[in-house]
């Protein structure tokens, strides 16, 4: 496979970024390739054959995770900089979640319906973990400071074991130990800017097949995701350009997921057309339409790309379709679906064994787990009729959770007048950015009753 690099070139009006202008989306392709060249196991196991059998699979799969914030000596205080807050991670765990059991808020009436049929729903939790590999009582998440001031995904010099692509992943590096990838998916957060290029990655994520060798496990470490503290989340220090699906595209790489759109180019350097995720190496979807080139703008009802003829492949199409650009495995800047052959493929990742080159170790994984994904509160919400609002206080959006379904939610001002009222929502946000500053009466009805709780907004 050729080494592909593909430099975006963006222009964002954000506080964090806005120096900078090689901003590329996703690292994996790159990093793959080379670790195919590089270890003859994980080439290896990227030729193997999942395990199809997907009656083994059936219920709702949740899978431990941990977090590592990687952050700077100088950002000691949680929230502050690279040691992203606490709300913020909440944040992009209730993304993630909505995003993984498909009730993303894009559905049931995406912004464009062309592949409505085609969404499948991979019915994935992910929740943090509630103990660490030594027995203990954690949150999920550890935080690491570190004299490295940035870490530059396209240093894979495998010659080096610090080298920066990795080096968040160790210890000894400046960065942390992974926790056992067997049992945890481990994700590492830190600042992913390019010193070099002045440029920065948003994210990346290896294949599934680093753990294939029960007998030479020394590339285990690498296992997991790494993502930009500016692209985790949309709260906090999140850039404003962050819609919180930089997770859930590398999460469907981590899970066996290639790009939906072709990575080759012909003699003079200009895109082909292929069906990038129905060959070798992550491939099996075939409902996904050929793509050539990368499409990096928004996805709405007029968007009609159509790069390749359909009909000179294999797949399920009858005709030549548009390109699927709202697939999370796409560059658009929108983006809203995965299809079910892409949910086969990972379901099938997870009913495969990693000697296989798949994660069923993870699927069975016995981790204790907290699946409110709250760190922040100590409240209960396994009880019935109990609910967790954050963050508070809140300036621009509050998000409440509920283990009952939330019939409705109204605030009202201290003189007791309903400002905002709202009855079609279920786990959902509330745009708060309207209201002057000042103490709030939150009420929440449920089927078992009230619950009300005090806001500060400012
Ligand atoms: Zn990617």
């Amino acid at each position: 496979m050729k080494k592909i690099i593909t430099f975006i070139i963006l222009l964002l009006h954000s506080n964090y970024i806005s120096s900078q202008t090689n901003l590329k989306k996703c690292n994996t392709t790159f990093l793959v390739n080379n670790e195919i060249d590089n270890n003859t196991d994980y080439a290896k196991a990227r030729n193997l054959t999942l395990d199809i059998d997907l009656t083994k699979v059936r219920n709702t799969i949740k899978i431990p995770i941990v977090i590592h914030i990687i952050h700077r000596n100088s950002h000691s205080n949680i929230g502050s900089g690279t040691n992203i807050s606490d709300a913020q991670i909440e944040d992009q765990l209730r993304i993630l979640n909505e995003d993984y059991s498909k009730t993303n808020p894009e559905f049931p009436n995406p912004p464009r319906n062309t592949f409505l049929n085609n969404a499948g729903n991979p019915d994935i939790e992910f929740c943090l973990a509630t103990v660490d590999p030594d027995g203990n009582t954690t949150t999920g998440i550890t935080r690491t400071a570190t004299s490295k001031i940035n870490w530059d995904a396209d240093d894979d010099d495998n010659s080096n074991p610090c080298h920066e692509s990795n080096g968040m992943k160790r210890s000894s590096c400046g960065g942390k130990d992974s926790w056992d990838p067997k049992k945890y998916l481990n994700i590492w957060v830190c600042d992913l800017t390019n010193s070099q290029s002045n440029g920065m990655t948003l994210g990346y994520a290896y294949l599934p097949g680093l753990l294939a060798n029960p007998f030479n496990t020394s590339d285990d470490y690498k296992d997991g995701l790494v993502v930009d503290y500016r692209y985790f989340g949309t709260i906090g220090v999140a850039a404003i350009s962050s819609d919180g699906r930089t997770p859930t595209h590398e999460i469907g790489h981590y899970l066996g997921l290639m790009h939906t759109f072709c990575e080759e180019y012909d003699n003079q350097g200009n895109p082909v057309c292929c069906d990038n995720d129905n060959n070798n190496f992550g491939g099996y979807v075939d409902d996904t339409p050929a793509t050539k080139d990368i499409y990096f703008g928004s996805v709405s009802a007029n968007t009609n790309n159509n790069t390749c003829n359909d009909l000179s492949y294999s797949n399920i199409f009858t005709s030549n379709v548009l390109d699927m650009d709202e697939n999370y495995m796409s560059y658009a800047s929108n983006t809203w679906m995965f299809s079910n052959g892409q949910v086969d493929v990972m379901l099938a990742t997870l009913n495969t064994s990693e000697i296989n080159g798949g994660r069923s170790a993870l699927k069975n994984s016995d981790v204790s787990t907290n699946c409110s994904n709250i760190i922040s509160s100590s409240i209960n919400i396994s009880s019935k009729n109990n609910a967790i609002m954050y963050p508070n206080p809140a300036e621009s959006h509050i998000y409440i959770q509920s283990v009952e379904q939330i019939l409705s939610i109204s605030l009202s001002n201290i003189l007791g007048e309903i400002v905002i009222h709202k009855s079609d929502l279920e786990n959902r946000s509330i745009e708060i950015s309207n209201l002057k500053n000042g103490i709030y009466l939150v009420n929440i009805k449920t089927k078992s009753g009230h619950i009300t709780k005090k806001l500060i907004k400012e």
